[in-house]
């Protein structure tokens, strides 16, 4: 068992709604959904978070967020629109330590800070 609860999601050490995987990422539901779609598209990699991400990262995000601009269409709801967010650190919020892209939509969702 690693430390990193995504790490166990990924490597399936524990059960976490695995949706879609592929070599670099996997695609996973929320486990306390904060709107009607809420997905989280995780690296297979372990990266701390954003603040870690370096050069040799750019095609890995430029494809986790085609990824989940996929996702929001087979969801429908590209037209009503969505949020695509990264919680960086503490003051982003952030409380899982493994890098997550945050797809949320399906309800009119609150102004950012
Ligand atoms: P953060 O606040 O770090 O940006 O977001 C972490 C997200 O991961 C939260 O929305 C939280 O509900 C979700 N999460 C935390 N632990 C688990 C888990 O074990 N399984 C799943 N599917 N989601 C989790
Ligand atoms: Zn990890």
């Amino acid at each position: 068992m690693l430390d990193c609860v995504f790490c166990n999601i990924i490597q399936k050490t524990i059960h976490g709604s695995i949706i879609f995987e592929d070599d670099q990422m996997v695609v996973i539901q929320d486990i306390l959904p904060k709107a009607p779609v809420h997905l989280l598209v995780l690296p297979k990699k372990h990266i701390a978070s954003l603040i870690d991400v370096t050069a040799a990262d750019q095609a890995l995000l430029g494809a986790m967020i085609l990824k989940a601009k996929q996702f929001a269409e087979e969801h429908h709801i590209a037209d009503s629109g969505y949020k695509l967010l990264f919680n960086v650190g503490k003051h982003g919020g952030q409380t899982v330590k493994h890098l997550h892209l945050h797809l949320l939509g399906g309800k009119q969702l609150a102004e950012i800070e």
